[in-house]
């Protein structure tokens, strides 16, 4: 296998994607309630939860020319880029990537159409647009 290997997108399929809320103060993962404020476990701050950071990771699985299955995790910093470059390609899509339901991104995930270079470690070193 060489170091660096490029994957192409849209990927074949997404085993999941999950969707959380981070703390302001310390970065920890917030437990999501149906309340409006949330009170991170870690730190004790209680923040608005329209106002919180989210982070998003997906895996997603990509076949190679031997059909082998390849399972890959794309990080919230990715998935920002890879949504930019679909907006470019679907002009209809104007939500704010904050906003998008895991749902959305799944789709996205599998419609976009995008080049992301990763290392030896599976982690992305860039998203080239085609
Ligand atoms: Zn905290």
């Amino acid at each position: 296998m060489p170091e660096h290997f490029m994957v192409k997108l849209p990927s074949d399929g997404v085993n999941y994607v999950k969707h959380f809320l981070i703390c302001k103060k310390c970065n920890a993962k917030l437990a999501e309630g149906s309340t409006k404020v949330v009170k991170c476990t870690e730190c004790g701050l209680s923040q608005l939860k329209a106002s919180c950071k989210t982070k998003i990771i997906a895996s997603i699985m990509s076949l190679n020319d031997k059909n082998e299955s390849l399972n890959l995790t794309l990080f919230n910093e990715v998935i920002e880029k890879l949504y930019i470059v679909y907006q470019g390609q679907n002009p209809g899509s104007v939500k704010e990537f904050k906003q998008l339901t895991e749902d959305e991104i799944i789709e996205m995930l599998l419609t976009v159409e995008v080049c992301v270079l990763f290392n030896e470690k599976n982690n992305v070193i860039k998203v080239l647009d085609y």
